[in-house]
């Protein structure tokens, strides 16, 4: 008997036949003595289509009213979860984020959970119930209603399960599992039976987007069992886990990260002198453009290239940042490209191996692939190269570190 947190995403409740299937997998866990608390998405394509609704009204809709609309698609989910549940002769009980009583701060559309009352689920676990719970969404002191950013009934499930120490969090998806890279790509990509938290929040910030990466951090910070897992097959799924083992143990790397939308900046022949790095980023913030790698070298006539990279959706107005900078500082001149992409290798047993990058950077010279930029982290190389060579290279690495399939006996 365990008490379990389970999450539902919008594809796996997408249709009235999915949700009753869904239905009967939670009664099984029920039937076999486990508390159950669920947490559902909207149906998929919901929010979205709520969000166009504003914004046939609003260019910048109504903070307030925004989550008041875009909150209801879980509402509708929760209801029918619940009835499918009752039809099975499964007792269950919904409730909204303000019902339970999930308090958030009032930043609307990007709120963050303060406080999860507990009580009145316990009770209703107590009673043999499953407990439904709308994901998404909050309520702040005074009483509005907030939701917590695209994606975020992963986070309230997380919260949850850390609010009531549920033995683990498990959230149900239309993949089965956290792969070595992304299976599209590799054909030998593998399901990882186990990865940390620090691991997944790297592999999710660089594009593998089976969760929302708050959830991870979250997850991570109040030390929540997390396993992913597909909605409609059977498996064990990826436990994403504190770093228990030895270091020693672990694989050098554990998965192949990349990212598509990514572009870079150069700015030439810039004066090596103090302040000029905060001078050029300085405007580039100021527009709200968030910048990723940055790289700086100096040349023998005292003046340095610089170089950084950016969201590929930036990339226009970067250049027009840049394009003033340069008139500004005296530097000689600027370019871009945004053909280019980010491929990292990410694991925590590279801390106690030495020659990882190396090896990266053999793989990919054999394949006579030009790395543009480097960057490196405790757990994780990347690498710059033109996008044209991104898919060779994920292979060329995926091969390299082992990471490959074996084939079935
Ligand atoms: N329905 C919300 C969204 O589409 C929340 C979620 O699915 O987690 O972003
Ligand atoms: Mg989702």
């Amino acid at each position: 008997m365990a008490l379990l947190v389970q999450k539902f995403g919008g594809t796996s409740v997408g249709t009235v036949e999915r949700i009753k299937a869904i239905a009967e997998k939670v009664k099984r866990f029920r039937d076999q003595g486990d508390d159950v608390v669920v947490v559902v998405s909207a149906m998929s394509g919901e929010t979205n289509r709520l969000i166009s609704l504003a914004h046939e009204i609003q260019d910048q809709p109504e903070a307030r009213e925004y989550d008041v609309l875009v909150s209801t698609g879980e509402q509708v989910t929760i209801a029918l979860l619940s009835m499918a549940l009752e039809s099975l002769g499964c007792s269950a009980r919904s409730y909204t984020g303000s019902q339970i009583a999930i308090t958030t701060d009032d930043a609307h559309s990007k709120a963050r959970i303060q406080k999860i009352e507990t009580e009145n689920i316990r009770k209703d676990l107590d009673a043999g119930r499953v407990v439904v719970v709308a994901g998404f969404q909050g309520v702040t002191e005074k009483g509005a209603i907030t939701t917590l950013g695209r994606g975020g009934s992963d986070t309230t499930a997380v919260a949850l399960a850390a609010a009531l120490e549920a033995d683990e969090c498990q959230i149900y998806t239309d993949v089965d599992g956290v792969y070595t890279t992304d299976p599209r790509v590799v054909e030998g990509a593998r399901r990882l039976d186990k990865i940390t938290f620090e691991e997944m929040l790297e592999m999710a910030s660089l594009g593998s987007k089976v969760l929302q990466i708050r959830s991870v951090e979250f997850a991570g910070k109040y030390n929540v069992r997390l396993r992913v897992l597909h909605s409609f097959q059977e498996g064990p799924g990826t436990l994403i886990t504190i770093d228990e083992e030895d270091e020693m143990e672990q694989p050098m790397v554990s998965g192949i990260a990349f990212n598509r939308d990514e572009a870079k900046l150069t700015i030439k022949g810039v004066p090596d002198i103090p302040g000029v790095a905060s001078r050029i980023l300085g405007p580039v913030s100021a527009a709200n453009i968030e910048v990723d790698m940055i790289v700086q070298n100096v040349s023998e006539d005292r003046t340095t290239d610089f170089t950084f990279t950016v969201h590929r959706n930036d990339f226009q107005r970067a250049q027009e940042v840049v394009a003033q900078i340069v008139e500004e500082l005296g530097a000689r001149e600027h370019d871009g490209d945004n053909k280019i992409a980010k491929v990292s290798i990410v694991g925590v047993g590279m801390r106690s191996h030495a020659g990882v990058a190396t090896r990266m950077f053999e793989a990919l010279a054999k394949e006579g692939i030009n790395i543009q930029i480097i960057s490196t982290s405790e757990i994780k190389v990347s690498v710059i190269i033109a996008e044209k060579y991104l898919e060779l290279a994920v292979r060329a690495l995926h091969s390299a570190f082992e990471l490959d399939q074996l084939p079935a006996a």
